[in-house]
């Protein structure tokens, strides 16, 4: 009884996916924090992109440009 209801769940560490703790909020530790500002000023920041799925015809490595 008194306990606050949170609205929002807890979200994970967007470095490791560990829970979050409230002192390094988002992250799990200062380790991913760091990790984190690195990556926003070494300009590495980037959001997954979408990765190409490798197609069926592996082991192809020249354009077939008759096709
Ligand atoms: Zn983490």
């Amino acid at each position: 009884m008194g306990e606050t209801i949170r609205l929002r769940p807890r979200r994970p560490c967007p470095i490791c996916g560990k829970p979050s703790q409230q002192r390094y909020h988002p992250f799990c530790s200062s380790r991913c924090a760091d990790i984190d500002l690195g990556r926003w000023l070494g300009g590495n920041y980037a959001i997954p992109a979408e990765e190409t799925e490798t197609p069926e015809g592996v082991g192809q490595p020249e354009k077939d440009e008759d096709s």
